[in-house]
């Protein structure tokens, strides 16, 4: 009995396809092996001790945001290689489940394939999130900056390009308020708020901020969305300071930060 013979040309492309898997996944290790690593979030001067002075406190700050500024520059080659890897696993997918229904691939050698694709998209979304919370964090330095250098009285609001803010005469407390907030925004516009800082988070720990009583809002400041949280928060006596465009070239780390800017932490509780 004669069985179906694929033609020759069917058979070669195989082979090629089969031969181009191989070469591929025997250089993952190779590219994985040379992937620059992103160095740990810079620590920013350590919390302020007490008594010391306003100069050093500046220089730390100073010192701070080069450090992030570094550290955000050594993320993104590394998050442009994820980005590559995830495209080649993504390829290699589709590659895998054609072979795969020719019956030339087993059915675990796509599943091991699927695992790489997880991972290879895991990797470009941890690395994206880690950027977009250094963004912000350097948006914070900005907030803080520019409280330090024009302290806005009491009641008082301005806005410039970049940069709302309002010294809400209201007392704001993290645990009373933020419902309220919740509240508000749910029923505007039918979505919960996207909080990205509530309280103390470990990055505002590592650089020596106080954002205890403070809730970050990742809303761009000048959407409509924004703008909507921004009159409310000022209609309720709400103390905020909203800053974009802190980064050049970049939009993210947009965010309105709720509460009065964060203070250097003076020792810790
Ligand atoms: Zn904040």
């Amino acid at each position: 009995m004669c069985h179906r013979r694929r033609s020759s040309g069917n058979v070669s492309t195989v082979l090629v396809a089969a031969a181009l898997i191989v070469v591929a996944l025997a250089c993952v290790p190779h590219v994985l092996a040379q992937t620059p690593r992103a160095s740990a979030p810079p620590s920013g001067a350590s919390p302020s001790e007490p008594g010391r002075s306003s100069s050093k406190l500046d220089k730390a700050a100073a010192s701070s945001a080069q450090a992030m500024a570094k550290y955000r520059a050594s993320l993104e080659p590394v998050e442009a290689m994820y980005e590559r890897e995830l495209a080649r696993q993504t390829e290699l997918a589709e590659i895998r489940q054609e072979l795969y229904e020719r019956g030339t691939l087993s059915a675990s050698d796509v599943q091991q394939g699927r695992r790489a694709l997880v991972k290879a998209q895991k990797d470009v979304d941890d690395i994206r999130r880690q950027r977009l919370e250094v963004d912000r964090m350097m948006v914070e330095m900005r907030m803080i900056e520019v409280g330090k250098q024009r302290p806005l009285a009491r009641g008082g609001y301005e806005e410039t390009p970049g940069l709302v803010r309002f010294n809400g005469p209201a007392p704001w407390s993290l645990a009373e308020d933020v419902p309220k907030l919740q509240r508000f925004f749910q029923a505007r516009f039918g979505r919960s708020l996207p909080i990205s800082a509530h309280g103390q988070t470990p990055l505002h720990d590592r650089m020596g901020f106080d954002h205890r009583n403070a809730l970050d809002v990742a809303l761009d400041p000048s959407s409509s969305d924004g703008r909507a949280f921004m009159e409310y928060l000022r209609s309720s006596g709400i103390p905020f300071i909203a800053a974009w465009g802190a980064i050049p070239g970049a939009a993210s780390g947009a965010h309105i930060h709720v509460g009065q800017p964060s203070p250097r932490l003076v020792g810790r509780r």
